[in-house]
This record gives C-alpha cells, sequence and structure tokens, in this order.
C-alpha cells in the first residue's frame, strides 16, 4: 500500500502532519503502464493525472481513466481544484476522434468525459462536447457519462449537450452553497441545479447525478438541506467523497471523516430517494461510475420486479461493486 503525499494539516487545535490510517491506496499495478502509454500517445488530458486524484494507480491499472476534454487550463478559480488555470488554449478538432481512439485502445465499455470550464467560448464548449460524445459511442459502443461545468447557465449549451444522448448526465455541487464563495468562486448554487433540473425536463428518462466533497467546514445539516435540494430537482444519483488537498496552495482540509461518518451520512441520504448513493472517502464522480450507474439499474430492476430479490442475476450484478469502494446499495434490506 502507499501513502498519499503528506501535507502539514491543521484539524482543531493540532497540527495533524500524517493522513488518518484509512487514506492508504494499493500499489501500481502493470496495467497502469498500458493507460499511461495509451494517454500520452494520443496527447490527451485526464482528469486523474490534472487533480490528482487518489485513485489513480487503481483505477489506471484497472485501464480505466476519465479523460478531460477542452484543454488543460480552467477560466475559474476552484479553491480546491488543481488543475491550471488562465489563458485558455484553442479548441483542437481532432481531439474527440483521439479520446475515441483511446477508449477503444483501452476497451472502455463506460466512458466518463469531464472538461475544464471554458467561459472564454460562447458555448462553454457544449459543441465541442456533443462531438468528443458522438465519437466515443460511434467509435467504440460504449456507454458515456459526461460530467460538465455549468455553461455559465446557457440552456442552449446544455441542451447541445443532452442532444448527444449520455447514459448519464453529472454535474457537480461540489460543495454547500455557504462555502460557494470559498471553494467554487464564480459558480452558483441556483445554477448548478437549474442545470440537474433542465437535464430532467429535457430528457426524462436521462439519469443525473451530482457530487460533493466533504471535510472543508460544511455542517450535517447543510448537507441534508444540498440533499433534499437535489432531490427536489429529481437528482437520481450522488456521490459523496472526502476532500484532500492538492498542494499547499489549496484550501485545507477541515476535517477528516471516518468511513463510518461516510456511512452514515449516505445512508441519510439514500433515506431521501437517491436512487444510488456512493460514500466514502476515495469515493469521486468517476469513481467506479459504470459499476454505480449499472447498480441503480439493478436496483430499480429489483424494487420494480414482482420477484425481486429473488432474480439471481440482479443479484449478482449488484455484488460486482468491488468491496471498500463506497457503494452503498439501495436494494432492499432483505436482499442484501
Ligand atoms: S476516480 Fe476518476 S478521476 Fe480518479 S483516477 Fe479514477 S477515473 Fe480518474
Amino acid at each position: 500500500m502507499t501513502s498519499l503525499p503528506i501535507i502539514d494539516q491543521t484539524v482543531g487545535e493540532a497540527p495533524q502532519r500524517r493522513l488518518p490510517r484509512w487514506l492508504k491506496r494499493p500499489m501500481p499495478q502493470p496495467g497502469m503502464a498500458y493507460t499511461s502509454n495509451v494517454i500520452e500517445d494520443l496527447r490527451l488530458e485526464t482528469v486523474c493525472e490534472s487533480a490528482k486524484c487518489p485513485n489513480r494507480t487503481e483505477c489506471w491499472s484497472q485501464q480505466t481513466a476519465t479523460f478531460m476534454i477542452a484543454g488543460n487550463v480552467c477560466t475559474r478559480p476552484c479553491g480546491f481544484c488543481s488543475v491550471p488555470r488562465g489563458k485558455t488554449e484553442r479548441l483542437e478538432a481532432d481531439e474527440p476522434a483521439r479520446v475515441a481512439e483511446a477508449a477503444r485502445r483501452l476497451g472502455l465499455k463506460y466512458v466518463v468525459l469531464t472538461s475544464v470550464t471554458r467561459d472564454d467560448l460562447p458555448d462553454g464548449g457544449a459543441e465541442h462536447w456533443f462531438r468528443t460524445v458522438t465519437a466515443v459511442r460511434e467509435v467504440t459502443g460504449a456507454e458515456v457519462e459526461v460530467l460538465t461545468p455549468d455553461f455559465l447557465g446557457n440552456r442552449n449549451a446544455i441542451s447541445r449537450v443532452i442532444e448527444a444522448r449520455p447514459d448519464v448526465f453529472n454535474h457537480n455541487t461540489e460543495t454547500v452553497p455557504r462555502l460557494y464563495h470559498r471553494v467554487r468562486r464564480n459558480a452558483d448554487y441556483q445554477r448548478t441545479l437549474n442545470l440537474l433540473k433542465q437535464v430532467r425536463e429535457e430528457a426524462p428518462h436521462m439519469p443525473t447525478k451530482s457530487g460533493l466533497m466533504l471535510g472543508l467546514g460544511e455542517t450535517l445539516d447543510e448537507l441534508l438541506e444540498v440533499f433534499a435540494d437535489l432531490r427536489a430537482v429529481d437528482c437520481d444519483m450522488l456521490t459523496l467523497g472526502q476532500y484532500l488537498q492538492p498542494t499547499p496552495d489549496h484550501l485545507p482540509v477541515e476535517r477528516y471523516l471516518p468511513p463510518e461518518e461516510f456511512d452514515h451520512i449516505g445512508e441519510l441520504a439514500r433515506r431521501l430517494g437517491f436512487r444510488m448513493v456512493a460514500s466514502g472517502p476515495f469515493v469521486r464522480s468517476s469513481y467506479h461510475a459504470g459499476e454505480m450507474t449499472h447498480q441503480m439499474d439493478v436496483s430499480v430492476f429489483l424494487s420494480n420486479s414482482p420477484t425481486g430479490m429473488n432474480d439471481s442475476s440482479a443479484k449478482n450484478a449488484a455484488s460486482q461493486v468491488s468491496p471498500g469502494s463506497g457503494l452503498l446499495q439501495i436494494l432492499p434490506d432483505s436482499a442484501t
């Protein structure tokens, strides 16, 4: 096992030099080099690298990555994110084809796409999103999950991404509204809810998903209010993970929540009616995203099935989620 980088943190009164014991990640496995070579060869960006994701050794070893399109420079100064900000790059017309080729070489059946925020473009990059989703599907036949920026609330831009018919539309809330000015400057909480609402209105059967980082100073009551707001716009899936400070220049961690607390908060969210909740220290929006989506389908199947929990194929699919992944099963209690 490897430890994550150790950064001096102050938790309450006492300085904490080491990360909690539960924040350990597996050593790299052979597949990691293959993933790395594919990405380098095709000159692609991944949020795995740009955001210094702690799951990179695990995901890349399993030949899974989340492609970040529209450049590696962001127009927003979010306090939690290590993607570089500044002067943006020109969109590369062949990027959709290169992403599709990478997905093909990696053998991906479920592709997660994200992008930097491109407030400098009139459509926020929506057409580029459309072309990338379409290219990936045409070349690989894979399911595609999009994790988009808010497009400054531009409804036409959001509609264009919906028109690409992604299998899941994900847009992160990131944190509670009280902390937006510090964590997610230039974003707007209501705008995020509006985006998810628009997806529901324009594509009633397209699953929607959102996620928050915990440990930034939010309270449980604030979290529950956000969960309720997300359910009010009929958000289907929720991810909850521990915020980790990517560099000393980024926002400090206010608190490391133990896994049991993630379980508890996830359970509270589940009771509000999300079709699927993933909650754990290492959960990220794209972590085991395919399993999360497929498990959601299983849970719905079970709840709709007259024989329900006796269906062995559904149970098998539900059990494919790896232990410790933080996925909470939304199955009838007696079925687990
Ligand atoms: S969790 Fe997502 S961002 Fe992190 S390494 Fe895995 S695929 Fe990449």
